[in-house]
């Protein structure tokens, strides 16, 4: 294997490999070699490139084209791929590979975990938030008009690609969207992410930097860790947190999502919400002032949001309690004492709540 490529082994029902690095789609070819046929599923943007991955492949490929981001993720798509898979005759030894930001992959991942209920699945991430979040964890699936991914299945890939030559065309607000995951992996889990933040920011808005590479892997490596404890999504309590600690700063995260009508990007969102998680500890007596300052500096360093609408409390509280976290009325929040130092805060006192937002926001 080349050097430059590093290896993530995530531990699922059946154990997989994270390859991260530049060129890693080379390897495609050899997954696929015994499939008599591949579906790629690529969204518009990324068609010579799905294209060029085609002729390298040695079967029947049908590329499969999907609407650009949440479009993708329709029932209308869904089925549209299905009479595509039905028209070309695709078995149970064939492939699906996706090939996209986390909406094409969590189509592509759930057109393979339904299509005779379960076929191999390939992702290969080209966004950084797909590499870091997406492409880990088997979470694939669509959204309704009721909500997003309300329909879908865990269902493991055979192999995960993050290709890093492939952030060269990503938009810079996609790629901090990407690198607000990766401060929160650094935060529940991972001091020396944190600290190849804090050595030079403006590398971490560099696809071609080493810092960015390391910073990647490091940041699958978590989520590989933490989905590998808790590969369905059970419950925590206390201090054992499990698959929920990659919740950290998504209760007001989420919140500033839906009030935005999703026009936010998902990380700038979990950036305040992060900043907001780290303010929360500290005020029930947990985190200190330099934790807060920490979480304020390595995101505004990359030119994340750390602040929001200070009129907006009632709103976002209203939403927050539509959590699926919160049990009942009460809100559950995942925090943290230091790095790494993870606790549930189960229904703080709503004046801390509302008092912590004041201070987000002046
Ligand atoms: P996205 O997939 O919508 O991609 C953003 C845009 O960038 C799209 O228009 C896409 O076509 C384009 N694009 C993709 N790669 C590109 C590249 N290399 N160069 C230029 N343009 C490129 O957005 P996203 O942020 O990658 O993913 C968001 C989705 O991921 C949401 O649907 C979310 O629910 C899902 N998600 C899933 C999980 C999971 O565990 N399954 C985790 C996090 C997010």
């Amino acid at each position: 294997m080349s050097p430059t490529l590093d290896t993530v082994r995530v531990s699922a029902e059946r154990a997989y490999d994270v390859t991260v690095g530049h060129g890693a789609t080379t390897l495609l070819p050899g997954l696929v070699d015994d499939c008599a046929r591949v579906a790629l599923l690529h969204p518009v943007e990324l068609t010579d490139r799905a294209e060029a991955l085609a002729r390298a492949i040695d079967a029947e490929v049908l590329l499969l084209c999907a609407p650009p981001g949440e479009r993708a993720k329709t029932a209308g798509f869904l089925a549209d791929c299905w009479d595509a898979l039905a028209g070309a005759g695709f078995t149970r030894s064939d492939a699906v590979v996706g090939f996209g930001g986390g909406a094409t992959t969590d189509l592509a991942g759930f057109v393979a975990a339904t299509w005779l209920r379960g076929v191999r699945y390939i992702s290969v991430p080209t966004t950084l938030l797909a590499m870091v979040d997406a492409a880990v964890g088997g979470k694939t699936g669509i959204n309704l008009d009721a909500g997003k991914n309300l329909v879908g299945a865990f269902w493991e890939p055979a192999a995960v690609l993050a290709d890093l030559d492939l952030l060269a065309t990503l938009p810079v607000d996609d790629l901090r969207g990407g690198l607000a995951e990766m401060i929160k992996h650094g935060f529940i889990a991972d001091e020396r992410t944190l600290e190849i933040f804090e050595a030079d920011p403006s590398a971490m808005l560099d696809p071609s930097s080493d810092a960015l590479a390391e910073a990647v892997t490091r940041s699958m490596r978590v989520k590989a860790g933490v989905v590998s404890g808790d590969l369905r999504e059970a419950t925590s309590h206390g201090t054992q947190v499990g698959r929920e600690l990659l919740n950290y700063g998504h209760t007001l995260g989420h919140a500033i999502e839906r009030r935005e009508r999703f026009t936010w990007r998902h990380g700038y969102a979990v950036a305040v919400g992060v900043a907001y998680a780290a303010l929360l500890a500290r005020n029930l007596g947990h985190a200190d002032d330099a934790f807060v300052e920490r979480h304020r500096r390595i995101l505004g360093s990359v030119g994340l949001p750390i602040t929001y609408d200070a009129g907006a409390y009632e709103e976002l509280r209203a939403t927050m309690s539509l959590d699926k976290k919160t049990r009942g009325d009460a809100l559950r929040f995942v925090l943290l004492d230091a790095v790494a130092a993870p606790f549930i805060a189960e229904a703080p006192p709503e004046t801390v709540l509302r008092a912590t937002y004041e201070e987000l926001t002046r």
